[in-house]
């Protein structure tokens, strides 16, 4: 029998991988590609799913992708709403622009998660100050970097190794060899590498 893991049911329950489980979700381990239909639903057939149901696990899938709340992501959009602009591309751009993002989009992390525990810990700094809130929100030009006495731990060590792989969105800036970025200008909307439709979460919302 295959064992349960309640982290890797959110990407079963929302149809896609989530990528929450660093290097297991590349691997043939991983529970979406040996069962990609939603928990509980073997052998049924697939629902036709209301306007409202299609909205909400549009939402449900961008809070766990970026393993947050729901008072926390409620937050981001009510003051998405508030600016003045394109309110999705104020949503995701806030969501990207997470420290824990930035750290996980930069390679310095396997996953969203890995990456709050390290800003947590105190091993990363914004612009020469140590930040430790993984909700963070980084500006234009701010610099991100490994503090001095963390960059010997073997888990920044081991990630060094597989930063020429790492696919960089194009507003940030990875320097591999001092492991550290730099933000380079605020994510637009195609810069937002994520397939969550931002029109379905705002129509949720506006209900
Ligand atoms: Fe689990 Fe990662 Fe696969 Fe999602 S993508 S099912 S978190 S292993």
């Amino acid at each position: 029998m295959i064992k349960q893991d309640n982290v890797c049911r959110k990407c079963r329950r929302e149809g896609k991988k989530l990528f929450l489980k660093g290097e297991k979700c590349l691997s043939a381990k991983c529970a979406f590609t040996r069962r990609s239909y939603a928990p509980g639903q073997h052998g049924a057939r697939p629902k036709k799913l209301t306007d409202y149901a299609v909205q909400l696990r549009e939402k449900q899938k961008a809070r766990r992708t970026y393993d947050i709340n729901e008072t926390q992501f409620k937050n981001y959009y009510k003051k998405a709403a508030k600016t003045k602009g394109d309110t999705g591309e104020l949503l995701l751009s806030s969501l990207e622009r997470r420290l824990d993002n930035v750290i996980y989009r930069l390679g310095l992390s396997d996953s969203r998660k890995q990456a709050r525990q390290l800003v947590s810990h105190g091993h990363l700094k914004v612009n020469d100050k140590k930040v430790n809130i993984g909700s963070y929100l980084v500006k234009e030009k701010d610099k991100i970097e490994i503090n001095k006495k963390s960059i010997a731990l073997s888990i920044f060590k081991d990630r060094q190794a597989k930063l020429k792989d790492i696919n960089i969105p194009s507003w940030l800036q990875l320097d591999q060899q001092k492991m550290s970025g730099l933000v380079l200008h605020l994510p637009n909307k195609e810069e937002v590498e994520t397939d969550i439709d931002s029109a379905l979460i705002i129509e949720f919302y506006s209900k």
